[in-house]
């Protein structure tokens, strides 16, 4: 399966930080893009217990419901000191109110003098509504810092400083980020496949 130039893609997703970022990334490929929190589509409970089975069900609901292929991304925080945490549950650590200085102040606080590396990983799934699918999977290494440090980014970008910089990813412009982040690398891979490489 390929994309071409004015086919239309659903993009999966209410989160408004990783919408930026795949429409920032799929901009040069002049598709018919659209959201599921524009269309008023719901998101379906992430009721697996992996970012692939996570990422796979939102988009398959959504292509299923819109009848167009769709594209989801499920992400997090992956913190080894902490068993893998907050990981798949990375959006639930900040609550129905969205509390993300609240989710930090949480890892920053189990952390104590435990080791500070720390990964974001990200996997894309499309989905079309024939109910095929393919996955791909990014990750970006690096550590966690405390204070927060950034306005830019979402989510845990304030704590998280990639391996090879000095700032945090909400230190950096968009387009820096897109250069060490899980979702960019992940999104390189879909591309080689979906959008032909070009
Ligand atoms: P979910 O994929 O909807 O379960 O949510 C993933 C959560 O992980 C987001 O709400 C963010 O808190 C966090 N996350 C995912 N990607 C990033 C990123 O690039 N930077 C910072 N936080 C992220």
């Amino acid at each position: 399966m390929k994309l071409k130039t004015g086919d239309t893609l659903i993009l999966a997703t209410h989160n408004q930080g990783k919408l930026e970022e795949i429409q920032t990334l799929l901009s040069p490929y002049g598709l018919n893009i659209n959201s599921s929190g524009n269309l008023g589509i719901e998101e379906p409970e992430e009721t697996e217990n992996t970012f692939e089975g996570n990422a796979l069900l939102k988009a398959k609901y959504t292509a299923v419901k819109t009848g167009q292929i769709s594209l989801a991304d499920d992400s997090g925080l992956v913190v080894p000191a902490l068993d893998g945490m907050p990981g798949i549950y990375s959006a639930r650590w900040a609550g129905p109110e969205r509390n993300f200085a609240a989710a930090r102040e949480k890892v920053h606080d189990l952390l104590e003098d435990k080791p500070r590396n720390a990964y974001f990983i990200c996997v894309l799934a499309i989905a079309l509504p024939d109910g095929s699918s393919k996955i791909f999977e990014g990750q970006s290494h690096g550590m966690l810092t405390w204070p927060a440090k950034g306005e830019n980014g979402f989510g845990y970008d304030p704590i998280f400083i990639p391996s090879g910089d000095t700032r945090t990813h909400a230190q950096m412009t968009k387009s820096e980020k897109l250069r060490t982040s899980a979702r960019a690398k992940a999104f390189k891979l879909l591309q080689e496949t979906i959008l032909g490489g070009n």
